[in-house]
């Protein structure tokens, strides 16, 4: 009997074997692990047009390093090797593709959650590594179709990185963008109009904000402005928390609201936060400066705002960050759930100091008058990257940091943007040929020691850092209406077109709102007594 050869337990199975022999490396060998990871990074370097070796190199060893680590730890515990691959490979997609994919829902409008639902892909890990432990299968089946999936992938993204076509989407590394199409030559009867500048100086904290919660007295800028010519609230409140709700409703003249925002989706079929972005720079005051004869100058280092401006300004000058390849690699990974701060530094304070000096060579821009010059500058916002004297500080972990050394780290920078407005104001009224308007503006306060976009604690501190900032005003000749000292940032056109243009634009009543999941939620009632309480510190 043990002579016996067994039977064949089905006809044709020599054929499948010579088969399977032939793509059994293909379907045994767990490539996929690493092919999931390269992708990823090898799409970033692709869509951001950067140079493989310089950034992306070493990242892609130390992701290759930890997967292979990762076969090892789970291919002993699990006693498997190959169904410790599938473990892999399940973590290192949720890894490498949870925060695109939550950020494609966000922008897509799919989900309006708060950021913290990031740390329900961190549930993923243990549910995930749960489940392969406990299957009775061995999961052989799937390393042919991953293998396949992931080797498809990294084909296409490295073709898409030969074929120019293919890889043109994504940040360029260009400075400016000039589009000049428009006539230069004034209009008759528009060319003694005032230039008018706004500069916005992102997350410039109020007066008593600074003094109570950063311990710093402002005084002395507040001085010079109004020797310069200015008017200055020291009640000045924004009524938003948030960048984009802000300068959209000061563009606007008016209120975003819980009715309106459902209006302003419905109209552009996009996401709330998008279609308030669009009328940032496509908006009531840009029509009306333009009606007047005025021609439009853009400084920004906001990339999303600078997509949406419109083509028919006159000049950009774009000051976007050139991408960074690690920030832009830990920020799309769930690494950016331990640190979402990882900023390039030298990037950010090139940027800044871009922004200022192109303001200052915009008075030598004669030939287009009158002009609006709209100016966003993302400083003293987060991060800090200036002392005062425009030295570096030491890099820093937010999480690690003293309320002290946050209080100094702000008010360095503050000081810092305070130095080069006290430089660049005089240069802008010396050089205009006709006396300019010129407004110095922030979006929201610090937001850093207290404040927070979606607010929750109402008591007087952190109301002041979420919403005090600066409005100053310089209106060319006399006779004008005093600016009120309690003013909020909604009023700011309709004060100054009034007093500029003689239109009749009533004052709204105050009205305040966070940022909370997507949308805006009204704050008024906590934030009302504040703001009319807030203690005039006189000069
Ligand atoms: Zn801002």
């Amino acid at each position: 009997m043990p002579s016996c050869p067994p039977p064949p337990k089905f006809t044709g199975r020599d054929t499948f074997s010579s088969r399977s022999k032939k793509s059994s490396f293909w379907n045994w060998i767990p490539f996929h692990p690493f092919l999931f990871a390269a992708h990823t990074i090898l799409f970033l370097v692709v869509h951001n047009n950067v140079e493989f070796w310089a950034n992306a190199a070493v990242p892609m060893m130390i992701a290759f390093a930890v997967i292979a680590l990762e076969l090892l730890v789970f291919g002993l515990v699990l006693r498997d090797f190959r169904k410790g691959a599938v473990l892999v490979s399940i973590w290192t997609i949720v890894f490498f593709w949870s925060m695109p994919l939550f950020g494609m829902m966000r922008e897509t409008g799919i989900v309006h959650l708060g950021s913290d639902v990031k740390y329900v892909f961190l549930i993923f890990f243990p549910l995930s590594a749960w489940l392969v432990w406990r299957t009775k299968s061995s999961l052989e089946s799937l390393h042919l179709p991953l293998n396949t999936i992931s080797s498809t992938l990294v084909l296409f993204v490295l073709v898409s990185g030969i074929m120019p076509s293919f890889g043109a989407v994504g940040l360029k590394d260009e400075n400016v963008v000039s589009h000049s199409q428009i006539s230069m030559s004034p209009d008759s009867g528009t060319a003694d109009l005032p230039d008018l500048y706004l500069i916005v100086v992102d997350g410039f904290g109020g007066k008593e904000c600074l003094d109570k919660v950063y311990g710093y007295d402002d005084e002395p800028f507040y001085a010079f402005l109004e020797q310069q010519g200015f008017q200055v609230s020291r009640n000045a409140f924004s009524n938003y928390s948030r960048t984009n709700l802000s300068m959209s409703s000061i563009m606007n003249l008016d209120y975003h609201d819980k009715v309106l925002s459902e209006q302003i989706m419905k109209k552009h079929s996009e996401p709330f936060d998008r279609a308030v972005e669009k009328k940032i720079h496509d908006s009531f005051v840009d029509d009306f400066l333009r009606e007047k004869g005025y021609q439009r100058i853009l400084i920004t280092e906001f990339v999303n705002e600078l997509e949406k401006f419109r083509p028919d300004t006159e000049k950009t000058f774009h000051f976007g960050k050139s991408p960074e390849f690690f920030p832009l690699l830990w920020n799309s990974t769930l690494l950016t759930t331990i640190n979402d701060n990882i900023v390039d530094r030298e990037a950010n304070r090139l940027q800044t100091l871009a922004v200022f000096s192109a303001l200052k060579q915009t008075t030598f821009l004669s030939e287009i008058t009158p002009k609006y010059v709209h100016t966003h500058i993302v400083c003293p916002h987060a991060p800090f990257v200036f002392n005062e004297d425009g030295s570096c500080p030491e890099p820093y972990n937010e999480k690690f940091l003293s309320s002290e050394r946050k209080a100094e780290l702000y008010v360095q920078q503050h000081k810092f943007v305070v130095r080069q407005l006290e430089d660049i104001i005089p240069v802008l009224i010396e050089n205009s040929k006709t006396d300019p308007v010129i407004i110095i503006l922030s979006d929201h306060s610090t937001r850093w020691l207290r404040g927070f976009t979606g607010i929750t604690d109402f008591q007087r501190d952190p109301i002041l850092d979420t919403y005090q900032n600066i409005i100053a005003i310089r209106l060319p000749g006399e006779g004008h209406t005093p600016l009120p000292e309690h003013f909020h940032n909604v009023n700011l056109f309709r004060y100054v077109l009034n007093e500029l243009f003689g239109t009749n634009y009533e004052m709204l009543p105050p009205r305040f709102f966070r940022h909370v999941k997507g949308r805006v939620d009204e704050t008024t009632e906590k934030v009302l007594p504040v703001f009319q309480d807030t203690e005039t510190l006189s000069p």
